[in-house]
């Protein structure tokens, strides 16, 4: 143990040293909330994300000679205590004024942000690209953990070093992966100032990893920035094929994915565009989603998503000091433009964040 005050910066948990593989997967597992976030494999040499019983999920690759409980403490679907987490990240006083139920999260400023890299080709606005472009040109990060896909759309994760890595990440993959355990990859590689960008449940697991006052040396001080993404809910990986066979498309000429209002639109390399009905695809959506509460990434650094802003520019609230820092620089330094978003204009995210959070409360 620390210093007092190092030990303040550290979520005091119950003790799960006992609590070791057995119990993640009585508790989360057999009751198949797994989010497939990848958190327990990306620190934890002992377990990997493999197919098992026909789907992806973790598996004990070696048996425990001592019981440590660190994936039971790390996992995002074990317990997540947000209001002490928030007062680590954000502050004390922060957390403490933030008001009960609101979907928003913890923000300093609210933005409607497009890329001025004309070779950005992101998903909406290319803002997360660009933050990322930023930060690695500023010597914030020194790469960052992204998720790029292959030719048939499967995620894969990247640890991205340099502008090019990072502009063949750009665009949605709509299917669920395990992409915390590229932070094993950029430790690995010798990432000292390590940046991630994805989705709620990853920015939670990774939150918990920095957070937790549990004796793990896992070298969490070189994780310096998390970039979330908002998210309604991920698919599995069947979806994939589903669309291949609907369309009857090569998904090697699949453009981009996107979700517009209540439809999957399917963009193809000779201009056209496919929409699927989301209730046609509602048998893939990951049974891990349904416990989630958090629509906007309410713990990461920077948020981003689509909703709240125009075709062509992503939404982005700048939560911590540095996300705040980072924007700004991002601006000044000429990677995006940014147009300041009112409280009154995020009535949208608020009702899709609400609607999120009383689906993930009732199933939890
Ligand atoms: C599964 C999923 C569901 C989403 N649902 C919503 C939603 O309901 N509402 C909303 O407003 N926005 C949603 N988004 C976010 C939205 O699709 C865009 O990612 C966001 O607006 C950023 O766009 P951009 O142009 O700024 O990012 P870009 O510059 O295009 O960068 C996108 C970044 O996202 C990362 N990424 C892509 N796919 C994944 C993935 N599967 N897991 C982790 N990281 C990934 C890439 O590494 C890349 O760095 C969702 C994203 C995902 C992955």
């Amino acid at each position: 143990m620390g210093t007092e005050t190092e030990e303040r910066k550290y979520v005091r948990l119950p003790v799960f040293l006992e609590q070791g593989f057995s119990f993640l997967k009585r508790d989360v597992l057999d009751n198949r909330i797994c989010c497939l976030c990848g958190t327990c494999a990306a620190f934890c040499d002992k377990i990997e994300i493999k197919t098992s019983e026909n789907e992806l999920k973790p598996v004990l690759v070696e048996e425990y000679d001592t019981i440590c409980g660190m994936c039971y403490a790390f996992c995002p679907r074990t317990f997540l205590p947000v209001s002490e987490i928030e007062a680590r990240i954000f502050g004390e006083e922060e957390a403490r004024k933030k008001a009960e139920g609101d979907v928003l999260g913890i923000y300093r400023s609210c933005y409607a942000v497009r890329s001025k890299k004309g070779d950005i080709k992101g998903q909406d606005g290319g803002a997360v690209t660009s933050l990322l472009a930023y930060a690695l040109e500023a010597g914030i990060v020194d790469c960052a953990v992204t998720t790029t896909s292959d030719d048939q759309w499967r995620p894969i994760s990247k640890v991205a070093k340099s502008y090019e890595d990072l502009k063949q990440s750009a665009g949605t993959k709509y299917t669920i992966y395990p992409g915390v355990i590229g932070i094993r990859d950029a430790m690995g590689a010798g990432g000292e100032h390590i940046g991630f960008v994805g989705l709620p449940c990853q920015i939670q697991g990774l939150r918990k990893v920095q957070t937790s006052e549990q004796p793990y040396e896992v070298g969490k001080e070189r994780i310096k920035l998390l970039i979330g993404l908002f998210c309604m809910e991920n698919f599995k990986e069947g979806l994939l094929d589903f669309v291949k066979a609907k369309l009857s498309l090569d998904l090697e000429r699949v453009r981009k994915f996107d979700i517009k209002g209540k439809e999957l639109l399917v963009y193809d390399d000779k201009g056209n565009s496919y929409g699927i009905p989301l209730d046609e695809i509602k048998r893939y959506e990951s049974e891990g989603c349904s416990v989630c509460a958090d629509y906007t990434a309410e713990l990461a650094d920077i948020s981003v998503g689509s909703v709240g802003s125009e075709d062509g520019w992503s939404t982005v609230f700048a939560r911590t000091k540095t996300g705040e820092e980072i924007v700004e620089g991002a601006v000044g330094k000429g990677y995006i433009e940014a147009k300041e978003i009112e409280e009154k204009g995020l009535g949208l995210i608020r009702r899709l964040g609400e609607s999120k959070r009383k689906r993930g409360e009732k199933d939890y």
